[in-house]
């Protein structure tokens, strides 16, 4: 494929495009608008504006007021960030819960403190990947000092109860984190009237840069910064801002808010077009996770007897662009910890399929991947050993 080429891609939960009037927003600050905002001269301070006006946005998406925004680098950062304070700032305390599903800038932090001698539990899903409440409630005790578990998963797309568990944790004297990194944009958010205390979120996954994400901490909760050095962000996050991007991320946040209900509709459309034409199309496939609760953009799909990177590899033939577990699992052949954890058969979890989807996509490329797609997996089959021998 070059990159003139034309691509569909059906791989927004790795990353998405950033929108052109996110690009057009953030040029200035390029260009001739390049002041450190903590400059005292105004050609610098007059920056610190446009900082403030991209909490705002932000915090309108969230529900939140922006003195509970802070700016990171992405979505990691501010899992750990968000989990390494709720540890220390709680230090009778030495337990961490979190899912088994966690994406792994929660799931390897979570086994990085362990080894620091942290207690780590997990709570088990089922077979739609729905959370084990019963087990949760069992986990969560008095020894906790945080919860941690995803909003939205970005394999399957399901949509966890976060409010239950935030107060669960409460009720247990614990604090909540959720990385809502898959979750941003799509739902609808009021975190004023949750009991939320941390919530991570990446830019990069709503239509803005790389490398930028906020962490949201609720007023009047403890805090101890994972970046220490210079006074940016009230003190809790250190380092110059990234002031194109944060301005960036601000647009993206106000464009998802003006049209978070007229997206998901369209974008639900064309999600359930695809799955529908892959199901009535092709024999022995299922659809992997909660469908009655789950992201309007993800279809998360096992073709029997078959890899999935070997069905990626011919897709991107037609520069069809998807998944087979999540993006940073790709490269090992193991199947994904989430599917594993959901107990997806072998023959299936290899042949697992991530399509998500984005106001980009239209239902031309639906077509397309509908036509390409059926001549694929037959061409698999014929040469698959299972499919052979099943
Ligand atoms: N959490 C979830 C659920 C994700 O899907 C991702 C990225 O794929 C991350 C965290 C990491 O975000 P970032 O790439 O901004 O570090």
């Amino acid at each position: 494929m070059g990159e003139e080429e034309k691509v569909i891609y059906f791989d927004n939960n790795a990353t998405t495009a950033v929108a052109p009037e996110v690009f057009e927003a953030m040029t200035p600050f390029l260009t001739k608008l390049y002041g450190n905002p903590s400059s005292i001269h105004h050609f610098g301070g007059q920056v610190m504006a446009h900082v403030e006006t991209a909490r705002e946005r932000l915090a309108a998406l969230l529900g939140a007021a922006p003195t509970e925004v802070i700016f990171t680098s992405c979505g990691t950062e501010s899992d750990n960030a968000a989990i390494r304070s709720a540890m220390l700032t709680c230090p009778q305390r030495d337990k961490l819960v979190i899912s088994k599903v966690e994406h792994p800038a929660v799931l390897n932090l979570a086994k990085d403190l362990e080894r620091r001698g942290y207690r780590v539990s997990m709570i088990p899903v089922d077979g739609k990947g729905k959370l084990d409440m019963e087990r949760a409630r069992e986990l969560i005790d008095n020894q906790t000092s945080v919860v941690s578990v995803m909003w939205a998963n970005n394999e399957t797309g399901n949509i966890y109860p976060i409010y239950e568990l935030a107060d669960l944790a409460h009720r247990n004297g614990a604090l909540f984190h959720t990385d809502a990194v898959q979750a941003v944009g799509k739902v609808p958010m009021n975190l004023s009237e949750s009991q939320i205390d941390f919530l991570s979120l990446s830019g990069h996954k709503l239509h803005a840069p790389k490398g930028v994400g906020a962490l949201y901490v609720r007023r009047g909760v403890r805090f101890r910064p994972f970046v220490i050095g210079g006074h940016q962000e009230s003190n809790r996050r250190a380092g110059t801002e990234n002031v194109a991007s944060v301005v960036g991320l601000g647009k993206a946040a106000e464009l998802a808010r003006l049209n978070i209900e007229k997206e998901n509709s369209q974008v639900r459309a064309m999600r359930d077009k695809l799955e529908q034409g892959i199901l009535k199309t092709i024999p022995e496939v299922r659809v992997n996770g909660d469908v009655e609760h789950r992201l309007p953009n993800t279809a998360n799909i096992s073709f029997e007897y078959i890899e999935g990177e070997s069905i990626l590899m011919l897709l991107d033939m037609f520069g069809i662009c998807a998944s087979s577990g999540s993006a940073c699992t790709t490269g090992s052949l193991e199947p994904s910890h989430v599917l594993r954890a959901m107990g997806i058969p072998y023959t299936a979890a290899h042949g697992a399929i991530r399509f998500s989807l984005s106001r980009y996509n239209t239902m031309d490329e639906v077509d397309f991947v509908l036509e390409k797609l059926p001549p694929v997996i037959a061409r698999l089959r014929e040469i698959s050993p299972y499919w052979n021998q099943k």
